[in-house]
């Protein structure tokens, strides 16, 4: 086996990522965790935390993720922020190029997640930071007693209105169609909510603002074709996510929608590289599937790596 700087090299440091370094520095593979921002990726733009097990009532998602990088450091696992430009497969060497740094490794385990759609609306990149927002529990508390809207009928869209409802004076969840796609029991609440007002199979159309930032939306109703304004000083965008792949894409197989494609085991087309989480081809997107990934990489990253000091 060639010498190498790492056995393991995990991009991401959501729970994915942080699930497969717990496991894989407790199987005592010299792991490093690479991180493009703040450990914790998605889940820590999440309010509460309802349905991971073992935390009845809640818990909040910034919270639970500081618990898992404890967990995580608790077994030795070495932590870098930086942005992973490049892998190489050299064989029974990979070769991740990190801010222009090389680092040396047997496995790779992808766990970059995703990131939130926009709307692609003319002004709205502009208006990013003065009303046009992706993450409510990054920038609701600026909207205080003001309207604010929030647009998409998923989950994310359902937890922003309940959550942006303490601070504005109202919260119009706009939606393309006459039914919500988020769990029943997140509808239900909206649904019962009197601070919450639904603009039901409509879109946003444009965007109005002044010099002080975003002031309304125009609507256009999908089956009446009917156009209104309305006033906002905030819009929380919640269209879906899309998977952060682009680094990949001449390397690994990828699905129509740009996530990697791999199955229940991890593994890609390409051996010794996995793919965990949000990042790839998955039917449900929780922080309990992640989690299974990340167990699931680290055991194929560990046979792989018993496979290659057999070889040699
Ligand atoms: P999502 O489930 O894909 O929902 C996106 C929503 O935006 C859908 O209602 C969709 O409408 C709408 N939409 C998409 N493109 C649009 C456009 N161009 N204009 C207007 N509306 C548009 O995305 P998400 O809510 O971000 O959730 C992503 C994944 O994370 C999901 O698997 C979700 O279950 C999971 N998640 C789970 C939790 C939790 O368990 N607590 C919390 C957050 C997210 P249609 O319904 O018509 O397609």
């Amino acid at each position: 086996m060639k010498q190498t700087d790492y056995d393991v090299v995990i991009i991401g440091g959501g729970p994915a990522g942080m699930t497969a370094g717990l496991y894989a520095s407790r199987a005592e593979l010299k792991t490093l965790l690479v991180e493009k921002m703040i450990m914790g990726g998605q889940v820590m733009t999440t309010t509460r935390v309802e349905n991971w097990p073992g935390y009845p009532g809640g818990i909040d998602g910034p919270e639970l993720m500081v618990k898992f990088q404890e967990h995580c450091v608790e077994f030795g696992l070495e932590t870098t922020t930086g942005d992973v430009e490049k892998i190489e497969d050299l064989g029974d060497t990979k070769r991740v190029v990190v801010d222009g740094k090389e680092i040396l490794c047997s496995v790779v385990i992808i766990a970059t997640g995703v990131v939130p759609k926009k709307l692609e609306l003319p002004g709205e990149r502009e208006l990013v930071g003065r009303g046009v927002s992706y993450c409510a529990t990054c920038d609701g508390a600026f909207f205080r007693n003001v309207p604010i809207a929030v647009i998409g009928g998923g989950d994310t869209a359902a937890e922003e209105a309940l959550f942006l409802k303490r601070f504005g004076s109202k919260v119009i969840m706009v939606h393309r169609r006459d039914q919500m796609r988020a769990t029943k029991i997140l509808q239900t609440r909206i649904l019962a909510d009197e601070k919450i007002e639904m603009a039901w199979d409509s879109v946003v159309d444009s965007l109005v603002s002044d010099n002080t930032g975003l002031t309304g939306m125009v609507l256009r109703n999908l089956k009446t074709n009917e156009l209104r304004e309305v006033e906002v000083a905030g819009m929380f965008v919640a269209v879906g996510v899309d998977p952060t792949t682009e680094f990949v894409k001449d390397l690994l197989e990828l699905d129509e929608t740009g996530y990697i494609k791999s199955g229940e085991d991890t593994c890609t087309n390409i051996p010794g590289i996995y793919a965990a989480g949000d990042c790839r081809t998955t039917i449900l997107k929780q922080i309990s599937t992640a989690v299974g990934d990340g167990a699931v990489a680290a055991l194929k990253a560990e046979q792989h790596i018993d496979s290659l000091r057999q070889k040699s």
